[in-house]
């Protein structure tokens, strides 16, 4: 028999969340999630997905993801540490190390698995973690599961950041430090202080981790936000995923050998999680050739994020203080916002309203996130019915 209390604790919390707005819809595709999607029929203008250089439907990438599941078949059978470790994984480590130009690498299931799987392998009950407030899920989540003291600093905030790391070092109560931060903020497009940050923790010798999700393949030449700011050799972690510029899905920690031999044996989705497949091995090593063969994905992703953002704002849109090709555009009121989102989708553009608690109160947004697949025409139609939508809401004037 079903438990009421559980049927109860649902029934309650799906219903407030459905009445406060917070229940999340799902628009299923019916098509690959490029530059333009179909759902119900409806073709649509994408500027919703993490696909930033249109790798998840390159040929390229399709080809070698077949060749390598006929090879070895659609799954690795064993987690890494029994024997799910094929010669293709210890192949994309490499590559991954040399992508991001540290000694060694060591690739996870996904992003959200590899900060849960890194944070908690290196820092314990002994030690605190000076972690962005603004910082991704997988993150929080990956400090909580450590059991160090969690001790957040203001978005971006140097001065906070420096009187926090002062505070921790000087109480002597900690065996370790670690400052954790975004490379690129998702939900702005803003950029992570990597040079303040590392000049603090070496005044603090605080260990340092940068999940650089929303960096790698789009700043640095594609090499991401550490690269950006020339600061390779100073970052313990660089943590990456490789499902969203790489086109595929998993996630990594690149960093020293000692570091990365650690996680192996250490960390627990590693020991305990069955390994990526074979065919999503094999595309993520083409994505990573192809980044470190050529640049002409990111000239594309940056044009094309310049051009919306240029547009939009001519339109008149508050488009924030974006660094980076993302693009919100920054509608205020929470159902204003829903209802400009509802109102682009209906016209032909899919760009996703976030709200709070996503964002704080009030600043409720359209994320627009443009990339290399984009041609001009598609961002012209969209920007043209920003501009219908903008003006039949009175948001623009
Ligand atoms: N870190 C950051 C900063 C992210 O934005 C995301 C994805 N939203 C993740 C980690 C998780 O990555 P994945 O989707 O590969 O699990």
């Amino acid at each position: 028999m079903a438990s009421k209390v559980l049927d109860h604790f649902l029934q309650e919390n799906l219903d407030d969340l459905k009445n406060r707005g917070l229940y999340n819809m799902i628009d299923p595709l019916e098509s690959p999630n490029g530059p333009v999607i179909k759902i119900d029929g409806k073709e649509l203008i994408n500027l919703s997905s993490n696909n930033y250089l249109g790798l998840a439907t390159d040929p390229r990438l399709i080809d070698a993801a077949v060749e390598a599941t006929r090879k070895y078949g659609v799954g690795a059978g064993a987690v890494r540490t029994i024997n799910g470790t094929l010669k293709l994984h210890e192949e994309l480590e490499r590559k991954l190390a040399e992508f991001k130009h540290t000694e060694a690498a060591i690739a996870y299931q996904s992003g959200f698995n590899c900060n849960m799987a890194a944070i908690s392998a290196v820092m314990d009950k002994n030690d605190a973690i000076l972690s962005d407030e603004l910082n991704h899920a997988s993150i929080i989540d990956g400090c909580r599961l450590s059991k160090a003291k969690i001790i957040r600093f203001n978005h971006s905030d140097m001065d906070d950041l420096r009187a926090k790391a002062k505070e921790a070092k000087e109480s002597g109560q900690y065996k370790k430090i670690m400052v954790i931060t975004d490379g690129v903020f998702s939900m702005d497009g803003d950029i992570a202080k990597l040079p303040e940050i590392v000049e603090i923790a070496e005044e603090f010798d605080l260990i340092t981790y940068v999940d650089d999700a929303h960096g790698s393949g789009v700043l640095g030449n594609g090499a991401g936000t550490v690269k950006h700011f020339g600061l390779s050799d100073k970052i313990d972690f660089q943590i990456g995923t490789l499902s969203k510029a790489i086109g595929v899905v998993g996630g990594y920690v690149a960093g020293k050998k000692e570091l990365i031999d650690w996680l192996k044996v250490r960390s627990r989705p590693f020991l305990f999680s069955t390994a990526l497949p074979p065919g999503d091995v094999a595309a993520c090593i083409k994505a990573i050739d192809i980044l470190m063969n050529s640049t002409e994905l990111q000239e594309r992703l940056w044009n094309n994020g310049n051009y919306l953002k240029k547009g939009l704002k001519e339109l008149g849109f508050d488009i924030g203080e974006s660094e980076t090709p993302i693009t919100p555009c920054i509608i205020g009121e929470e159902k204003l916002t829903q209802t400009f989102s509802k109102r682009l989708y209906e016209e032909g553009v899919y760009a996703k309203a976030i709200v709070f608690p996503t964002v704080p109160r009030g600043t409720g947004r359209v994320r627009n996130m443009p990339t290399a697949a984009h041609t001009k025409e598609m961002l012209d139609r969209a920007l043209a019915i920003y501009e219908k939508v903008g003006k039949e809401m009175g948001i623009l004037k």
